[in-house]
C-alpha cells in the first residue's frame, strides 16, 4: 500500500533519514489510512534520541512538548509534527504512568509498547507498512485487539479499557473475546484513571457510531464511573440504546438523551463530577429542561428558543431521540416563521427595558417582574413588541393587579 504522505512529513522523515536515524509513520494515520477515513495529524516515530532529533531539526522551530516522553514538535512549513524517539514503558505501579520511560532503539518494542494491534502500524515511503503484530489483519477482520497479553496490558494503564471500547465505537469494530473478557475483568482499575481522561474518552465513544450497541455490551464499565447505572432495569437499557439508535453521532445529544434517564435526577452533579465545564453543563441542562415544554404552536416554539442554549437543530434532534413520535418536520417550520417574522423571544429583544421600568416608578424586584411579565405577553403576542402598548399593557395591568391584590 502507498500512503499519500503530505510534503512537511516527507520532508521530516528525509531529515532524519539522511542524517542516519530510522523514521516512520506510525498509529493513527496509518490506521485511517488504510480505512479510507480521513487523516487529522501525523505521528512520527524514530530511533533518534530528543536532542540528536532537535539537532537534525536545527533549522525549524522545535517546541520541547514532552522532552521527557521523548516527544518533539517540529514546525515544518507552518504544520506542527510530533516526533517521538522509540520508548519502551516498563513498571506501571499505579495502573496510569510507566514507572520509567527508556528510549530504545528498536522499532518493533516501540510498536510493542502501543495499545491496540491496529495502533501499531508504521509506514515509511520506501519500505511501505510494517506490521509487527498483525494489524491489517485486525483492520480487515474490523476487530480492537491488544498488543501482548490484554490482561497486563490494562493492568499497565486502565485508561485503555476505555480507549478499546472507543475506538471499537468510533470505527464500528468489535472487541476481540479475550481482549473484551480482559476489559470487564479488569474494569475497576478505571478508578485509577483521571476524570478528565474518563470525560474525553467518554465523549468520543458517544460520537462513535458503535455507541448504542456497545453501551449495553459493556454498561458495566460506564458503571464504573456512573454508578447510576446499575439501577437501569433491562427495559430502561433497552429504551436507551433505541434512544442512542434515533440520536445523530454526536456527543452531546448522546449525552443529553443519557442523562435524560430516571436514573439521573441530577444531571449537573454527574457532569461536574466528570469535570465538564461549565459551558457544557449549561447546553445540557438547557436540553434536559425543554424536554417537557409543550411544542404544539408558535408560542410554545418562543418559549423553548427562550430557554435554549443550544442551536435548534439539537434541540430537535435530541427530541426525536427521546421523544416518541416528536413531529420534527412541523416543529423545525413553526421556529423557521418564528424566526422569519422576527418574533421577540428574549427580554434582550423586548422593547422597553430596565430604564423604562424606573421611568414608571418601579423599584428593584418590580422591574425584573415587570419585564418578565411583558416578554411572556410579547411571546403570546397579547400585545405587540412595542414600548408604548408594553408601557400601556403595564399600566393596566398595575391598576387590575391593584384591586385583584
Ligand atoms: P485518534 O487521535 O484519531 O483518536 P490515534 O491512534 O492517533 O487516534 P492517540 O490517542 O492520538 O490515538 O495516540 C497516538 C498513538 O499512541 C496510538 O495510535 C497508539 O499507538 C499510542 N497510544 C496512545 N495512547 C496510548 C495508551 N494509553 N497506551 C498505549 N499506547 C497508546
Ligand atoms: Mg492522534
Amino acid at each position: 500500500m502507498e500512503m499519500e504522505l503530505p510534503s512537511y512529513v516527507k520532508t521530516a522523515i528525509e531529515y532524519l533519514n539522511r542524517n542516519g536515524y530510522e523514521c516512520y509513520v506510525v498509529g493513527g494515520a496509518v490506521r485511517s489510512t488504510l480505512l479510507h477515513e480521513e487523516i487529522h495529524d501525523y505521528d512520527l516515530t524514530t530511533n533518534a534520541l530528543p536532542e540528536e532529533t532537535e539537532a537534525v531539526f536545527r533549522d525549524f522551530p522545535v517546541i520541547r512538548t514532552g522532552m521527557k516522553h521523548g516527544t518533539l514538535t517540529v514546525v515544518i512549513d507552518g504544520e506542527m509534527l510530533e516526533i517521538t524517539t522509540y520508548r519502551k514503558d516498563s513498571g506501571y505501579k499505579d495502573h496510569r504512568h510507566p514507572d520509567s520511560v527508556a528510549f530504545s532503539s528498536s522499532l518493533k518494542e516501540d510498536c510493542a509498547r502501543r495499545d491496540f494491534t491496529i495502533n501499531a502500524l508504521c509506514y515509511h515511503p520506501e519500505e511501505g507498512i510494517l506490521d509487527f503484530f498483525g494489524g491489517q489483519e485486525d483492520i480487515r477482520k474490523q476487530i480492537i485487539r491488544c498488543i501482548g497479553d490484554p490482561e497486563q496490558r490494562l493492568n499497565e494503564d486502565a485508561l485503555r479499557i476505555l480507549r478499546a471500547v472507543r475506538f471499537a465505537a468510533r470505527l464500528g469494530f468489535t472487541v476481540d473475546p479475550l481482549t473484551k473478557a480482559a476489559l470487564l475483568k479488569k474494569k475497576e482499575t478505571l478508578r485509577y484513571v483521571s476524570e478528565e481522561r474518563i470525560r474525553s474518552e467518554t465523549d468520543r465513544f458517544l460520537a462513535g457510531k458503535g455507541c448504542p450497541d456497545l453501551f449495553t455490551e459493556y454498561i458495566d464499565i460506564f458503571a464504573v464511573f456512573l454508578p447510576e447505572l446499575n439501577s437501569l432495569s433491562e427495559t430502561e437499557k433497552e429504551e436507551i440504546r433505541e434512544a442512542f439508535r434515533k440520536a445523530p453521532d454526536n456527543s452531546e445529544i448522546r449525552l443529553a438523551v443519557l442523562l435524560s434517564s430516571r436514573v439521573f435526577p441530577d444531571a449537573e452533579e454527574v457532569m461536574r463530577r466528570l469535570t465538564y465545564p461549565n459551558h457544557a453543563i449549561r447546553r445540557i441542562k438547557s436540553l434536559l429542561s425543554v424536554k417537557d415544554m409543550p411544542f404544539d404552536t408558535e408560542t410554545d416554539i418562543r418559549y423553548i428558543i427562550n430557554r435554549l442554549i443550544p442551536e435548534f437543530d439539537c434541540y430537535t434532534d435530541y427530541m426525536k431521540a427521546v421523544r416518541e413520535d416528536f413531529p420534527a418536520e412541523r416543529v423545525r417550520e413553526m421556529h423557521d416563521a418564528v424566526i422569519r417574522n422576527g418574533d421577540c423571544c428574549f427580554l434582550s429583544d423586548l422593547a422597553v427595558n430596565g430604564k423604562d421600568m424606573l421611568a414608571l416608578g418601579l423599584k428593584g424586584k418590580e422591574i425584573s417582574d415587570a419585564l418578565q411579565k411583558s416578554l411572556s405577553a410579547v411571546i403570546e403576542k397579547r400585545i405587540p413588541n412595542n414600548k408604548e402598548e408594553i408601557i400601556a399593557y403595564l399600566k393596566k395591568k398595575c391598576k387590575s393587579d391593584a384591586y385583584t391584590g
